[in-house]
């Protein structure tokens, strides 16, 4: 299993770094985020070292997913929240700080005002023509 020296996440997954472990089987491993958005506020993540979600092999992504679907309900009805969010940083353009695939799951109350919509973009003519076929040939 490729893990990196320098990663924090691999040497929290190899015990060499302590954390709040929640979560583990054969592929993934999961753990309370250090600086949460709220309590309970987890990072569910490969064992292997990946850098971007997207560089994730299926079978860990379907592992992740199955991981994901299992807490996610146990941690909102840990610290009662009412729903969560998923979040995947990819990319440093994105806010990914640490270079080892991870999801967020951030626990929400109403009215707790977490995190923010942005405001909405409009389109110029076309574009969303354009995009759509762009990628749906990237596709084939
Ligand atoms: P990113 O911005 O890369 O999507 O999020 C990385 C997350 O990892 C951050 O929310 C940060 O608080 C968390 N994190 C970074 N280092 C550690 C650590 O040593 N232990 C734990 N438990 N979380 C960490
Ligand atoms: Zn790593």
């Amino acid at each position: 299993m490729c893990m990196l020296e320098n990663c924090i996440f691999c040497r929290i997954v190899k015990g060499d770094v302590p954390s709040s472990v929640i979560f583990e089987n054969d592929l993934v491993f999961s753990f309370l985020d250090i600086h949460p958005f709220s309590q309970g506020h987890c990072l569910v993540i490969p064992k292997q070292h990946f850098a971007r979600f997207e560089d994730c092999p299926p079978d860990v992504v379907a592992a992740l997913a199955q991981a994901l679907a299992k807490i996610a309900p146990l941690v909102v009805q840990t610290v009662q929240a009412q729903g969560y969010n998923l979040l995947v940083n990819s990319g440093l353009a994105a806010g990914q700080v640490v270079e080892h695939a991870h999801l967020h799951i951030i626990p929400r109350c109403q009215g707790d005002h977490l995190i923010q919509h942005s405001p909405t973009i409009q389109y110029p003519p076309c574009r969303m023509e354009e995009i759509s076929n762009h990628i749906r040939e990237l596709l084939h």
